[in-house]
């Protein structure tokens, strides 16, 4: 009696395991404008939603050209999120262009920005503390698009946001473990404000956060008298742009080349940012590390 029994239910018991569009609704169809923000999508929605990258990995939104294969892709969505803050500055025509009728989210939503120029600093992502705002903004929106995964999605966001400020107070230790004086670097577009903000690290760019040129010559020259006047410790170059500027600033000035920081782009899968979290655990920790090495010199 009992052997039958077990068979008779083992199939309810299996179904679980089926994927979840063969039990309930097909996942939703998420497009995100990049990469960082496809990974934080995916985190928070699960099995919940399929989502999709605008801009790819190592690529630079800044100077993003949308094709008519992307306007296709968001005229089938569900869902759209982009950073807002102006980094999208293509995303209205490209919306109009699709026809896609639904919501754009702004996962920037209720933070305030740093000013940066004449402008807002977009880049607010580089705070590990915003990133939670990012995730709640997520949430919402996820939960409001599918709420018959409500649970589901809250669960998982709560863990990841969890797992975003542990990760914050490591990173906050391992840089108050250098003295304030020290934590000076070089990097190749101003894209780390919020970054050096939350850690109390001076960050000197050769040229503003738009990347679609290269720095000048004058520019450079003006940064490596800003590197000798500031006594940068290291440079770095990031995933997006080449390294020919701040090589030259690290011959000039001796300051050394710390590596590469992944500032508006994930790296390919198995490059050592390939999310989120890796990337910030990345970036704090080549510039803690080649400052613990520029102070033992
Ligand atoms: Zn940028």
């Amino acid at each position: 009696m009992k052997r039958r029994r077990f068979l008779t239910l083992a199939p309810a018991l299996l179904a679980p395991a089926l994927p979840r569009s063969a039990q309930t609704a097909k996942p939703l169809q998420v497009v995100a404008s990049f990469s960082i923000l496809a990974d934080m999508a995916r985190e928070v929605a699960g099995d919940a939603a399929q989502v999709h990258s605008l801009v790819g990995p190592n690529a630079d939104a800044h100077v993003f050209e949308p094709t008519p294969a992307d306007a296709q892709r968001l005229a089938k969505a569900d869902l759209v999120i982009v950073n807002g803050l102006h980094f999208e500055g293509w995303i209205d025509r490209l919306v109009r262009a699709s026809g896609y009728r639904g919501k754009v989210v702004e996962a920037t939503q209720g933070i305030v920005p740093r000013r940066a120029g004449r402008g807002v600093d977009p880049h607010a992502w580089q705070s590990l503390v915003h990133a939670q705002r990012y995730v709640e903004n997520i949430r919402t929106a996820l939960v409001a698009a599918a709420p018959m995964q409500a649970a589901t999605i809250d669960a998982r966001a709560k863990a990841y946001s969890a797992r975003i400020a542990a990760l914050d107070a490591r990173s906050r230790a391992a840089l108050e473990a250098i003295p304030r004086e020290q934590r000076r670097v070089v990097s190749t577009h101003d894209a780390f404000g919020y970054l050096g903000e939350a850690y109390g690290i001076t960050f000197i760019a050769p040229r503003s956060w738009n990347t679609d040129s290269e720095a000048s010559a004058a520019g450079v020259a003006a940064v490596i008298r800003q590197v000798r006047l500031h006594q940068a410790r290291a440079l770095f170059v990031e995933n997006i742009t080449d390294r020919r500027s701040i090589e030259r600033i690290a011959q000039e000035t001796g300051a050394r080349v710390g590596g590469t920081l992944y500032s508006d782009a994930l790296s390919a899968p198995g490059q050592g940012a390939a999310t989120y979290l890796e990337m910030m655990a990345h970036n704090v920790e080549a510039i803690a590390g080649a400052l613990r090495a520029a102070a033992a010199r």
